[in-house]
């Protein structure tokens, strides 16, 4: 019964909302406006950037089963005791066997100990969102480049709003909230991607619109597709990856 009175407030409030306040119903009991349905579920949060309860681990330091290269081969980068898996070069990106749409995704790496090379030779990878749209890693640390090629950039169209890089050979985190663009049945986009993305604790991306592929050579491309895998590239640098894990949204 009291859902029903609500209701009704609720929708006399929405139907005379052109005309003025005055004449708007006054509303003075405080629970009418109280929501208490459905109730969000509960997650357990993980002990500092750990997994929260409803996350998939994509990596956790032991194993690379999640993983695979293009060609479906187990991955060929090298695992260490300390939980750290990082690129052999020429083995190819990996990619995640499950395919994902809009996301949460946390993910730790760290660039070469050992600084060599000039701009996009030092330290590149990437983490792509849907197989397809990439997040630049690269050692942006006193590492000049184009600034939308810099870490943290969506390749070649958004530079991140600061750089919030560690120095080489230091864990960093990105921590990406990412929304699938929309198709409509034509294969024509709707609604473009969106992306926000936290370095180290820093907003660098805030809720970005992604133009479509991030290609190293022309502009920005829009083909339909579904869910994609996450792949994280080689780019012949020696980055290194920790404590990966995912929450479908
Ligand atoms: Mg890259």
């Amino acid at each position: 019964m009291m859902k029903l009175i609500r209701l009704t407030i609720f929708s006399l409030l929405f139907s005379i909302s052109g005309l003025n306040a005055q004449s708007r119903v006054q509303i003075t009991d405080p629970t009418a406006t109280e929501v208490w349905s459905p109730v969000p579920r509960k997650v357990t949060p993980g002990e500092g950037t750990a997994a929260p309860s409803d996350a998939i681990v994509l990596f956790d330091g032991k194993s690379t089963d999640e993983w695979t290269h293009a060609d479906g081969s187990s991955v060929k980068w090298t695992l260490d005791s300390q939980g750290a898996m990082t690129v052999t070069p020429k083995t190819g990106d990996i990619k995640t066997k499950r395919t994902f749409g809009d996301v949460q995704l946390h993910l730790e790496f760290r660039t070469p100990v050992v600084v060599k090379g000039e701009g996009q030779g030092r330290g590149n990878s990437g983490v792509f969102l849907q197989g397809i749209y990439e997040v630049q890693l690269l050692d942006s640390y006193n590492n000049r480049t184009y600034s939308n090629g810099q870490a943290a950039a969506i390749y070649k169209q958004s530079m991140p709003l600061v750089n919030a890089c560690r120095p080489p050979g230091e864990w960093q985190t990105y921590d990406i909230v990412y929304k699938a663009p929309k198709f409509n049945k034509d294969g024509i986009k709707m609604e473009s991607a969106r992306i926000t993305v936290i370095h180290n604790g820093v907003l660098v991306q805030n809720n970005t619109e992604i133009l479509g592929t991030t290609p190293y050579i022309g502009l920005p491309e829009n083909k339909a597709h579904g869910n994609g895998p996450i792949i994280l590239q080689d780019h012949g640098d020696l980055l290194s990856f920790r404590n990966i894990w995912i929450r479908e949204l």
